[in-house]
């Protein structure tokens, strides 16, 4: 995707590469684009570009965009490569992280390329691609945080360092390993239940996709309604708790993290990234609560709220999933309380919904994974009740109980700050910054 010039990143509306029209269907491109991930390499035997450009008299903004197919090499009739193409990587640049992925800087000078769509329809065509590619980045947050876990739990079973306070766990070793103190099993069970309620939300998405394709109407237009209203909430709140999980597992290395002995230095650098690019995770918030929430008067959150509430009502009663049952309809009320804040004081003055988005978007993360949490610990307890004596399943229960009672509170602190409005924010000059 070849969308960022160096003067435009998040603002597209200032993309300065223009296309004039050869007359033969196809369409000369020039100008430059920056931080092109995998834009030049020899993996394949070619590479397509898709370019967001400007024809030429076309008007300023988004809404003269169009959207370019340029490849590498021109493709013969017979599909056979052809000439080179006159578009070049002039830069390769040198990153923070995620050495595999080569981020090119591109140049076109007058290189040929075909209209995707229509003109002017540019920024429409090239959401077909990035909101696939927000569900992707959001998966790879959260992987990168799973092999962060996964790399810590390894590394905590083996490193021996001080006692247990209740007694010796490894009376005849010169000490026990770090997996007696609390403080590391904090860690450790923070990462597992992100990673664990994590996983359960790209499935849980997975199946919406799949959803979507539903022979059934009223499916179908559920599935998408949900699709569009969470994939701002996936990208956002996976790859910020990716990064938080990526850190969390460097810090139960201790040194041996921060130094290259072991790679929860590389989890930590490779993850970062994807809480910037395919939209900034700010503006996946803007998204949510500027376009998803009030798209088609709200249908999309009524209806997850009322999936929500016929759950709560199924499950809640009684027995040994109440407590994760309570959880959910805790958050889901806070959540409600959020929306309905958003309604009375984003209209009147938009900075109020814009200053409340970030924490809006973590309360909207933390109720989907307290309804997963939900299901899998219903899922898990009928398993027990069952005879089933497997660990995986009283583990799940385990890390969803550390989710209920050491994550799930920060809805409190979300809802109380989101409440507090844009004052705080714009109050101070920007000269005084
Ligand atoms: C490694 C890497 C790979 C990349 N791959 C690609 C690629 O393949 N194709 C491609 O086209 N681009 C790619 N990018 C570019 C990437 O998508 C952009 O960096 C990203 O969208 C942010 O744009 P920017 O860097 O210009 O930041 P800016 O837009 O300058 O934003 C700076 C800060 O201001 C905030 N901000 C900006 N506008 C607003 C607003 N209206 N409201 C609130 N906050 C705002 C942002 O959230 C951010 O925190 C890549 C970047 C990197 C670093």
């Amino acid at each position: 995707m070849n969308l960022t010039e160096p003067q435009c990143g998040t603002d597209l509306g200032m993309v300065r590469t223009k296309a004039v029209p050869n007359g033969d269907g196809s369409y000369s491109i020039t100008g430059q684009k920056i931080w092109i991930s995998a834009g030049e390499h020899d993996f394949s035997e070619n590479i397509i570009h898709t370019v967001l450009a400007r024809v030429e008299g076309a008007v300023p903004g988004i809404k003269g965009l169009s959207l370019f197919l340029v490849p590498k090499y021109l493709v013969n009739e017979d599909g056979s490569l052809g000439e080179r193409n006159t578009l070049e990587c002039t830069g390769l640049e040198h990153k923070m992280g995620i050495h595999g992925n080569a981020t090119a800087v591109m140049q076109y000078e007058g290189a040929k390329g075909w209209l995707i769509g229509e003109e002017g329809r540019g920024m429409n065509n090239m959401f077909v691609v990035m909101n696939e590619a927000r569900l992707g980045t959001g998966l790879q947050g959260l992987a990168i945080g799973s092999a962060a876990y996964q790399a810590a739990v390894e590394f905590a079973n083996d490193r021996l360092q001080g006692r247990s306070l209740t007694g010796p766990k490894n009376p005849d070793g010169p000490a026990d390993s770090i997996l007696v103190h609390p403080d590391v099993r904090r860690m450790l069970l923070e990462a597992r239940a992100f990673v664990e309620g994590g996983q359960a939300f790209i499935l849980w998405t997975a199946l919406q996709a799949d959803l979507e394709k539903s022979d059934d109407e009223a499916t179908a237009q559920k599935a998408k309604d949900y699709m569009g209203l969470l994939t701002p909430v996936l990208k956002a709140y996976l790859t910020d708790k990716g990064f938080h999980v990526a850190s969390l597992a460097m810090q139960v290395h201790g040194g041996s993290g921060y130094t290259e002995h072991f790679q929860a230095s590389q989890y930590l650098r490779d993850a970062r990234i994807t809480m910037i690019y395919e939209g900034t995770n700010g503006i996946q918030a803007l998204d949510l609560v500027g376009r998803k929430l009030p798209g088609n008067g709200g249908r999309a959150i009524m209806s997850w709220f009322a999936d929500i509430d016929a759950f709560v009502a199924e499950n809640g009663a009684e027995g040994p999933i109440k407590p994760y049952v309570e959880g959910l309809a805790d958050a889901k009320k806070k959540l409600q309380e959020g929306t309905m804040w958003l309604m009375q004081n984003g209209m009147q003055n938009p900075d109020n919904a814009a200053a409340a988005s970030t924490d809006y978007l973590h309360l909207f993360g933390l109720t989907a994974l307290a309804y997963l949490w939900a299901q899998m610990a219903k899922a898990a307890q009928a398993k027990i009740d069952a005879g089933s004596d497997d660990p995986f399943y009283v583990a799940k229960l385990q890390t969803g109980r550390y989710f209920l009672e050491r994550i799930l509170p920060d809805t409190h602190g979300h809802l109380v700050k989101m409440k507090t409005g844009a004052d705080v924010l714009m109050a101070m000059p920007a000269e005084a910054f």
